[in-house]
Order: C-alpha cells, then structure tokens, then sequence
C-alpha cells in the first residue's frame, strides 16, 4: 500500500496514534525568547510592574546594585518577578520555581534566562517579608490610581489558613496534661512487667524482654519531652504550644478545628480588590474590626468609610472605635446581644432605654434611673440604675421581675452603649440591602486564594513569614483582578508611564 509517511508506515485513513517526529529532526524555533511571548502575556504586565517599582524604597535586600569582587547577588527584580509569577499559577515552593527557570519559557523571558538556586529563591521570600508586605500596600495605592477603588464601603471576613504542621503537633494544658497520666500509666505497667519477669527467676537473673526495655527508654523520652513542653507553656503564659510552627495555633470554628492562622481581608466594592491585610492568632474575629478598618481606610486615603462584617466582629469597644473614626458599621447582632428573659421572666429587652430621661421603662411603666453607681467588667465601664423599691413592693409583676434576693430591679448599661444603640437602630432599618452584598464581597477572595490558586496551607513557619506568603498571595489575587478589569495592554501603559513619572532605572 501507498503510504505519504514512508518512516512511520502510517496512512492518512489508517493511523493508531497521532504522527510523532523523529528526535534529531531539525527545528525552526522562533529566534528570540520575546517571540515566544504574545503582547497581551500577563507575564508582560509582571515585568513592567515591577520594573516601576523602587526596591530600594520598598527596602529589598541587595537592591542597592553592589561594585566590588566575588560574584554579584540576583537582582531583587528578578526574584519579586519569580514570585509574583509563581503564585499565580500555583507554583509556590522555591525547587518548583527553580525548575520554572529552567523548563517554563514565560519564566524564561521574565528572568531573561536567568537561573537562581532554590535556595536563593526561598531566602528572599524569607529575607523580604516586610518589603513584600510594602509592595502589597504600594499596589493597593495603584489600584486608586487606576479608579479601580469605591474607597467607599468595603467587607471584612477572615479564614482559616493551614500552617505548615499537623494536629498533633499542637498542645494544650489539658492535652498535656491527659498525655502525661497516659504516659505515666504505661511505664508503670512497663515496671510492674518488668518486676515480675526478674521475680520469675529464684537466682536474680536478668530476664528482662530487650523489647520491653526498649519500649520504656521510648516512653521515658517521649515523657521527658511533654514535660519540657508543659514548662514550656507555663513559662509562656500562653494557652498553646507548638513543637513544628511555634507561632501556629489550633483554631477553632462551627465544628471545625484547623492547626493554622487566620487570614483577615477588606476587600473593597467596587472590582473586589483586596485593601487590607493581616493574619493573626486569634481563633475569632471580635478584636479584628477596628484595625482591618483602620488599614484599609488609610489604604485608600478615604475617611468615613461603611464596613460590612459578620456577626463574628460584633464587639462593642470595636464598634466605638469605628465610629470615633467616623466609620459606619454593619454587624448583625449575635443571639446573645440582648438578654432575654427565661421562665416568663422580664429581660433586658422588657426594659427600653430613653436616652432623652437617661431612664429605662419598666414592664410596669415605672423609671428606673441611675443610682450613682459604677462596676467594672472585662474593662468596661457601667452604669447601675435601679427601680424604686417602695414601688416594686407593690407591683403585681414583682414575681417575674425582682431576683429573689433583691427588693428592687437593677439593669446595667456600658457608659458607651448609645454607640450600641445607634448601631441597632442602623441594623434594623437596614432591609438587606447594605449586608446583602457582604457575602458575595468577601467570599469571591477567599474562594479564589483557595481554589483557584490552591493555596490551602502556608509553605513558612512562624507568624511573620506566613505574613509575608499571605502578603504574597493577595499581591497576586489584586494583580490577576486588575488585569481583568483592564486587560494586559492598558496596565503595561499606566506601569510605564509611572516609570516615565518616576524616572526608576532612567
Ligand atoms: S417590680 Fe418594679 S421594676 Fe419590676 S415591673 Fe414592677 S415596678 Fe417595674
């Protein structure tokens, strides 16, 4: 039969695979690496965006181009290019970036074929933190340069981040205390093994089993290194140790635990652009508000901004201090917000406050006023106001109102509860309109930071380098919805004219 490909005994009609060229066949490759890149490349818009930048401003290692002999460092240039590309497309450790330089041909002409060592690449991750941190607020400073902020409402939300360490790594008190008792239990019946194998022999022999004796060193080690960590915690004062993360925590939220941190954003209304970042310790939200609000209010140069939050936030001295900056916030209120009666009792919500009287109305239309006294509670200061005893004596509902103890009724009120009570009323006329766009702010960053760009755990250990990978990953979660809100071309433009502006590298 007539075959057009004489070497491979294929047929146009009757071919099994694909045609396959032969190995030494000659090619013709496009001339120059910029070939191979198209004009509307994101990774053209990495390259003139850092190419604007001023390292040496945002404190980069080594971005002070050094004279003198031995060989010269990478420029940081580079290296923050590497990264930005890296982690948006999911290629994050320093071996998978180094292998980048060498196989991938974007990263190729973004590095100007340069190939630094994984251990170069991963110590300016780990030497660049603050610096990282510094080019994630300068971008945010882009974003509002290119009318791409409201800089006017913005959501905050947190997530829980995995850190780089198992469950088991994490200890508390009580888990030590329990694998204490339980580590002590098992070298006792380790003795008592022990001691009636040497009993069993009339002449004192040693007959103990070499497997038994190798079990208790076991045990004995692994007892001496709970108890280390026991004094360990006590010394810190903390409430949890870690033996692999020292700064990751075990958190805890609707049912779910995670060996981690937690991620906090603002994310602004307008193209769901990232304006402010943290990751903290802490296992809930109640002391986040104010400063994620502060940060992103100072991110986009905007005063009285209107923050949305979940009822996680809710927390008084937080939302006075929103308001003392002139902010207005949408919390819901938690169930425990109001105290409500139990048993047909009358609660806190049977006893409106009149801020006109400084009085609130009893069930009975009675005033109780404040009696002059003051306690203090977790910090906060509050008011007493009591009913008047003559009258409660003889009210018919004394029974479902006075405790039993007492001869007239006492409700108390945080010196600062009209912040409270402002934000009450802003909630109940909200018909969800203002919090009905919280969840679908907040949710489209986290969803796309963890499944679009697979980012579940942090590479990095300890608090200040996981901030410099979270710093990392929301840089390039903000760089990615730029380019899609104004594409490749129209954001190489504004970096160059910036540069022009600037005169960086001129
Ligand atoms: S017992 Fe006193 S405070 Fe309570 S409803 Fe009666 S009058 Fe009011």
């Amino acid at each position: 039969m007539f075959s057009i490909f004489p070497n491979t005994g294929c047929t146009m009609s009757n071919r099994s695979y694909q045609e396959v060229q032969p190995r030494n066949a000659a090619q013709l490759f496009p001339p120059t690496l910029d070939d191979y890149v198209a004009a509307d490349n994101p990774v053209r818009a990495i390259d003139a965006y850092v190419g604007m930048l001023d390292l040496r401003e945002l404190g980069f290692r080594h971005a002070n181009a050094r004279t003198g002999s031995g060989q010269p460092p990478f420029d940081p240039a580079i290296l923050l290019k590497l990264y930005i590309y890296g982690y948006q497309n999911r290629i994050r450790s320093s071996r998978q970036l180094e292998k980048a330089t060498r196989l991938n041909v974007e990263v190729m002409w973004l590095c100007q074929n340069v190939q630094p060592g994984y251990k170069t690449i991963a110590d300016f991750r780990k030497n660049n933190l603050k610096a990282l941190q510094q080019v994630n607020r300068e971008f945010v400073r882009d974003c509002r340069d290119l009318s791409l902020l409201g800089g006017s409402r913005v959501a905050v939300d947190g997530t829980f981040l995995k850190a780089s360490a198992n469950r088991g790594s994490v200890h508390t008190k009580a888990s030590l205390e329990r694998g204490l008792a339980r580590l002590d239990k098992l070298i006792e019946s380790h003795y008592r093994a022990m001691d009636e194998e040497d009993a069993s022999d009339p002449e004192g022999n040693d007959l103990s089993d070499p497997d038994l004796v190798a079990k208790m060193e076991a045990l004995i080690e692994r007892r001496a290194r709970k108890k280390a960590l026991q004094e360990q915690l006590e010394a810190s004062g903390d409430t949890q140790v870690s033996e692999v993360d020292p700064d990751a925590r075990l958190l805890r939220k609707n049912g779910k635990s995670v060996v981690g941190y937690n991620g906090q954003i603002a994310v602004d209304d307008k193209a769901k652009l990232i304006v402010a970042t943290d990751l903290v310790q802490d296992g809930n939200d109640s002391q986040q508000l104010e400063p994620m609000m502060t940060q992103a209010s100072e991110a986009m140069e905007s005063e009285g901004l209107v923050g949305l939050a979940d009822t996680g936030y809710y927390n008084g001295d937080q939302l006075k201090g929103c308001e003392d900056r002139g902010m207005e916030m949408y919390v819901p209120l938690p169930d425990n917000a109001i105290l409500k009666g139990k048993d047909g009792r009358f609660g806190s919500e049977d006893f409106p406050y009149d801020s006109e009287t400084d009085s609130f109305t009893c069930p009975a239309g009675r005033k109780l006023v404040p009696n002059g006294s003051t306690y203090m509670s977790r910090g906060k200061r509050y008011l007493v106001y009591r009913s008047n005893a003559g009258v409660c004596g003889s009210c018919p509902l004394a029974s479902r109102c006075l405790p039993r103890t007492d001869f007239s009724r006492r409700i108390t009120r945080w010196e600062h509860a009209d912040v409270m009570d402002r934000h009450r009323e802003r909630m109940a006329n909200d018909n969800g309109e203002v919090m009905g766009l919280r969840g679908s702010l907040v949710e489209h960053p986290f969803g796309t930071l963890k499944v679009w760009s697979g980012v579940h755990h942090f590479l990095m250990r300890g608090l200040a380098k996981c901030r410099g990978e979270f710093n990392l990953m929301v840089l390039c979660y903000n760089f990615r919805r730029v380019l899609e809100e104004i594409g490749v071309g129209a954001f190489v433009a504004y970096c160059r004219a910036r540069k022009e502006v600037q005169g960086i590298g001129m």
